[in-house]
């Protein structure tokens, strides 16, 4: 698509200056005056005297992303419009890989988020690209959910402070963003069938904060409509969320456009307010919606509003006009923001008698151990990728710059392991006794109708690449069901699961085993399973392909504990520190499915558990999206560092962590709990069918486990520094708040150790008695402050009556009740330095 537009616009700006501008190839019908042609118009204007130049088809042809054949707006000279993906840089391009979204917010500094996103507007620019789509703002309610890393927070709070910092970065540079995916794509699980059953308080209080930021500060230009359901109808068909919300409350004036595939219908996701299908050919836009107003079940102001909403996009992106060549990618003031950006936002989570930072002048031998030591972590797994002309591993930049008297040993200790053997076909029978199974093959991607073939396969061993597994059978859009026996290999526990793309789901006497259900590449999902020597099981899979490549396989092993080289248990026995490098990738985090569990994959537990068991100074460097359980061998070893994802300068910013050239200043924007069974939405996730109820309630993260009285083992906004700090003298500009007002918070913090360091001081509202739940806090405020040792610094930082409300479902309202509340201000949620109190005089409903 990209390279279409940019052969498109080579081709216009070398061969046809003038003819481009004044309506492409074909001859113009439109007098080169036109006000849509004129940058000095109103917008508006603009837009109305150009839809009154389109025909239906053409306005038709507008709906659907950087469609190729639109013969009337090609003689208009209506550009293409680009999407491209790039929350986190942009992708399918070489460009600036930066941390991912969890860790700008833990950085909590907008002010360098916005930074990110103008150096990803530039990028952008520099590849022709229009609309970068995101960022992603779900929120984080379940630990293991799949897409954690690309998006901010389990506070909405801090959610919607980092959307609208990098979003108004982006935006300034002439790119729309594409907040998403609205709303309540929280998990992976089901994505494209899953029903998420929210009530209204909830929805207001905890999942709309970053959307409504998005569109009320910071402007964006462009939502994406999320795969699933919400409370019984499909994103894109959610009149009530699209049209009467988002554009009707928030007065959104930009456009909606669908995730990709995630259009499911014409007259209700028309009638909505979806205003663009993606991806382009349309399914459901394009000719059938062409009929459908015709037939008068769409009427044409409904399109008309639709293609307003991407025009005026397009003016204000100033795509009409004559632009100047500008942008550029992977410039070093990018590569350097990539790295400031991992450096603020690494957590120091444990440095037990400050064993970090390490001074290189008394380390003499140094074990760097684990699966991801070599390789830097770029991100998780989706379409939020970013291919970087360069990264660096902290093995790399230890090598590259620990003076040569110092000895680095290396062993990875443990492999990640992402398939297993095959089922042989000796081990399958079909209903009626024959080896292999009794397949079905569908058109279409939901085993409806008349299988088009049916036959035995010896095995279920399938790689089709791009192609049909049989005749009659399409490449893409197609499904399957396998049906038969499986006889048990012998006695003892065995993992049995599924390896497809795209979804694939196995059911064992009956009832559902594993289920891999969802868009994704070649993923394993697998469960414990005990057999007996003789058994048979009924077994039965379906499978489904949506694009692209299409695999599914059958396969199991005996169950056993992953292995660890005893080398890397000696290196670390022989060295003065020993630093194990864990985590997950993108294979084990990714868009499109959540991850088993929070447990670390593959035997990394065991191995930081062994090497501590020799080494007292084992430094744990965790590369992950999200909490992994921590609880085994926490208590074993010195020091603990979260890194997220850093990006590509992961090498560089660890070693700097590590040697006290960079003093740790991230702090933690979500709960780390004891125990994944701790969780919030334990009681709620996964579930037997295509509902997921949200039944905590506002009760998400630290409101959670507050409430509950559930210790965590990190809090929500914790991290260490090499330096501490000391807060001081809270006064607040009033006793009293009447509608209207902002009460100042003000207080110091200093420096009371001997590095300088960066502090983030967190303010917290408490509404002690309220006629409804309430939680316990909610962040309302938050500055990092920079302080010398020694030095305070004076923080103000604004309340306003909004912050004090609840959402009230049956008034329809906010409401801010009257009477006493509480502001603490701490250096996390359970590290509160300072309290004081005041009062509402009266109740406001805003
Ligand atoms: C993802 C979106 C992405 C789109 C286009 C979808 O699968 O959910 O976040 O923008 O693909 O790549």
């Amino acid at each position: 698509m990209r390279l279409t537009r940019a052969l498109l616009l080579a081709v216009a700006f070398v061969f046809l200056p003038s003819v481009f501008f004044s309506g492409c190839a074909k001859r113009s019908t439109v007098p080169p005056d036109a006000v849509y042609r004129d940058p000095a118009a109103p917008i508006e204007k603009r837009v109305d005297d150009l839809l009154s130049r389109l025909t239906l088809r053409d306005k038709i042809d507008l709906l659907s992303y950087n469609k190729g054949h639109r013969p009337g707006l090609d003689r208009l000279g209506v550009p293409l419009l680009d999407l491209n993906d790039g929350p986190l840089g942009i992708g399918g391009h070489p460009a600036t890989c930066f941390p991912s979204g969890v860790s700008f917010a833990a950085t909590w500094n907008p002010e360098l988020i916005r930074q990110v996103g103008e150096a990803i507007g530039e990028e952008a620019k520099a590849y022709g690209i229009d609309v970068v789509l995101g960022p992603c703002v779900g929120i984080h309610r379940l630990p293991i959910a799949g897409r954690n890393f690309e998006s901010y927070s389990e506070d909405p709070y801090l959610s919607a402070v980092m959307a609208t910092a990098w979003i108004t970065g982006l935006q300034s540079k002439g790119v729309a963003a594409c907040v998403k995916h609205y709303i309540c794509n929280d998990q992976e699980f089901e994505r494209n069938l899953v029903n998420v059953v929210v009530d209204e308080r909830t929805l207001r209080e905890i999942y709309m904060p970053p959307f409504k930021a998005a569109v009320k500060q910071a402007g964006v230009l462009a939502v994406m409509s999320a795969y699933n359901r919400v409370n019984g109808h499909y994103m894109a068909e959610n009149r009530q969320l699209l049209t009467d919300v988002l554009k009707g409350e928030w007065g959104f004036e930009g456009f909606v456009v669908s995730d990709y595939g995630g259009t499911y219908s014409t007259v209700p996701s028309a009638l909505a307010g979806l205003d663009m299908e993606m991806p382009s050919p349309p399914v459901y836009f394009g000719d059938s919606l062409l009929v459908a107003v015709k037939k008068g079940l769409v009427p044409e102001s409904v399109v008309n509003d639709k293609a307003r909403r991407i025009l005026r996009v397009m003016f204000k992106l100033g795509l009409f006009d004559k632009q100047p060549r500008e942008g550029a990618a992977d410039t070093p003031e990018h590569r350097a923001l990539a790295r400031k950006v991992a450096e603020q936002s690494i957590v120091l989570l444990k440095n037990e008698g400050n064993l970090l930072p390490l001074d290189p002048r008394r380390i003499h031998k140094i074990a760097v151990l684990g699966p991801k030591a070599a390789q830097a972590s770029l991100g998780g797994g989706g379409s939020s990728e970013t291919q970087p002309t360069y990264s660096v591993s902290l093995l790399e930049a230890l090598r590259k710059r620990l003076p040569a008297s110092v000895q680095i040993s290396y062993c990875k200790g443990v492999e990640f392991r992402y398939e297993m053997p095959v089922v042989p076909g000796r081990y399958l029978r079909t209903p009626d006794g024959q080896p292999g199974l009794q397949a079905e093959y569908y058109r279409g991607m939901f085993l409806h109708g008349q299988p088009v073939v049916t036959r035995v396969d010896t095995a279920l061993n399938f790689d089709w690449g791009k192609g049909s597994p049989a005749p009659g059978v399409p490449a893409d859009r197609f499904s399957a069901r396998w049906r038969g026996k499986l006889v048990a290999p012998g006695t003892g526990l065995y993992r049995l699961g599924i390896f497809s793309n795209d979804g694939s789901k196995l059911y064992v006497n009956g009832k559902l085993f594993v289920n891999n259900w969802g868009n994704h590449h070649g993923l394993l999902k697998s469960r414990v399973i005990r057999f007996r020597q003789g058994d048979t099981l009924d077994i039965q899979v379906t499978y489904y392909e949506l694009g692209n490549k299409a695999t599914v396989k059958l396969e199991w092993e005996p169950l056993h504990e992953e292995p660890i080289d005893p080398r890397a248990v000696e290196l670390a026995r022989d060295a003065d520190v020993a630093l194990v490098c864990v985590g997950l990738t993108k294979e084990h985090e990714a868009e499109g499915w959540d991850r088993e569990s929070m447990d670390l994959p593959g035997g990394q537990a065991r191995l930081i558990s062994e090497v501590a068991s020799v080494n007292p100074r084992t430094v744990v460097i965790l590369t992950a999206g999200s909490p992994v359980t921590m609880v085994p061998w926490v208590d074993q070893v010195a020091a603990v560092l979260d890194a997220f994802y850093p990006g590509q300068e992961e090498g560089n910013v660890l070693y700097d962590i590590l040697f006290g050239r960079v003093n740790p200043s991230g702090k933690l924007p979500d709960t780390f709990p004891r125990r994944y069974s701790d969780n919030p939405t334990r009681p709620y996730y996964p579930s037997d069918n295509d509902e997921l109820v949200y039944g905590e309630g506002i009760f998400v993260g630290y409101r959670h486990y507050e409430a509950r009285g559930i210790e965590p083992l990190f809090p929500f906004g914790f991290g260490l520094s090499y330096t501490s700090f000391a807060y001081r003298n809270l006064r607040l500009s009033k006793a009293n708040l009447a509608a209207g007002d902002t009460l100042w918070a003000t207080f110091e913090v200093s420096n009371t150790g001997r590095k300088a360091g960066d502090e983030i001081a967190q303010l917290y509202v408490r509404d002690p008695v309220a006629s409804v739940p309430r939680e316990p806090k909610a962040l309302k405020g938050f500055r990092r402050v920079h302080l010398e040792p020694g030095e305070t610094r004076t923080v103000r930082l604004p309340v306003t009556v909004a912050d004090l409300a609840f959402y009230d479902p049956g008034k329809h309202r906010w409401i801010a009740e009257a009477g006493k509340f509480e502001i603490l201000v701490g250096a996390s949620s359970s590290d509160i330095r300072l309290r004081a109190a005041f009062r509402l005089r009266e109740s406001v409903e805003l």
